[in-house]
């Protein structure tokens, strides 16, 4: 066994030739062996210009199975049981290769191109503030139909551009790079980072209704990579987890999970609510009703006794 058998098993169509495998990419899914492995350097990358996954092989289980570090480690060894890993293994790529490919919206100049005054007219619609628009270094590109996307772009601790969220005018989301790992990101995390206090919310339109110290979790749960991050942060953080109004569970589960390391509150909002739709009392009702798992037992204690 070894790691060509891996990816033998799991895409049976491969074309095998000397220290490379073939296949069709499995994260955009063009059409033809545009995805290629480097048995040598244990790396893979995706020709496809709209695509352009380029990883280890360690990220590449990662990313593909959902994995995290140490279970694609053990995934791998299955199927080699020695291999040396290449020392940046930890390192995911920056974007470089990808900077420059939107338009930052604030740096355009009048008379605007349509597709920069729709994105903005409809940024300005939900209430975003040409302020923050500069601040997020919002931006906007033509995708390969022609179509417009709005751009969030996402940011490391580092202030490098790791990825971004594009959105179309009809709201269909993606992550991009394709493939990337949304999980191991924030949205807002270079400016956030600023605060003793933050306020972990779901996206980009929640970071914006709660301001500066909002970070965007990308979705309704933290992952292991996530958690982490924050863990890191020095000096130690607060924080307060404000999830849109059905995911009262989920906003637990990352109580439960931080609050045995950092000091933790959550504001619970009533069900159907969006952080981003209650923009103007959001922050005052984060300061006046955010509470602790300490104080929600204290409460329910005097429901039962009373
Ligand atoms: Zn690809």
């Amino acid at each position: 066994m070894s790691l060509v058998d891996y990816f033998k098993e799991n895409f049976p169509k491969l074309r095998e030739s000397r220290n490379q495998l073939r296949f069709e990419c499995p994260f955009c899914k063009h059409r033809g062996k545009t995805f290629a492995v480097y048995i040598e350097t244990f790396s893979v990358h995706c020709f496809y210009a709209e695509c352009l996954y380029h990883k280890s092989v360690m990220q590449f289980i990662m990313d593909f199975e959902g994995l995290n570090y140490s279970e694609a480690f053990l995934r791998l060894k299955e199927y080699q049981r020695s291999f040396i890993l290449p020392q940046k293994e930890h390192r995911d790529l920056t974007l470089s290769e990808h900077e420059g490919k939107f338009m930052s919206l604030s740096e355009i100049k009048k008379p605007y191109p349509l597709s920069a005054r729709n994105s903005l007219l409809y940024l300005t619609k939900r209430c975003v503030t040409l302020e923050q628009i500069e601040k997020y270094r919002l931006g906007y590109r033509l995708d390969v139909r022609g179509q417009v996307q709005i751009v969030f772009p996402i940011y490391d601790i580092e202030n490098k551009l790791r990825a971004w969220i594009e959105r179309t005018l009809t709201g269909i989301y993606r992550v991009y790079p394709l493939g990337i790992n949304k999980g191991h990101l924030f949205f807002g995390l270079q400016i956030a980072k600023g605060y003793q206090t933050i306020v972990l919310c779901e996206g980009a339109f929640d970071v914006f209704a709660i301001g500066e110290n909002a970070l965007g979790i990308l979705g309704k749960s933290l992952s292991d990579m996530q958690f982490a991050q924050l863990l890191a942060l020095k000096p130690k953080r607060n924080f307060i987890i404000v999830l849109d109004g059905d995911a009262n569970k989920e906003a637990f589960r990352i109580v439960f999970k931080l609050s045995k390391y950092r000091e933790v509150k959550v504001l619970m909002l009533d069900s159907k609510v969006d952080p981003a739709d209650v923009r103007k009392s959001i922050q005052s009702k984060i300061v006046k009703e955010s509470k602790s798992i300490g104080d929600f037992y204290s409460e329910k204690i005097k429901i039962t006794c009373n």
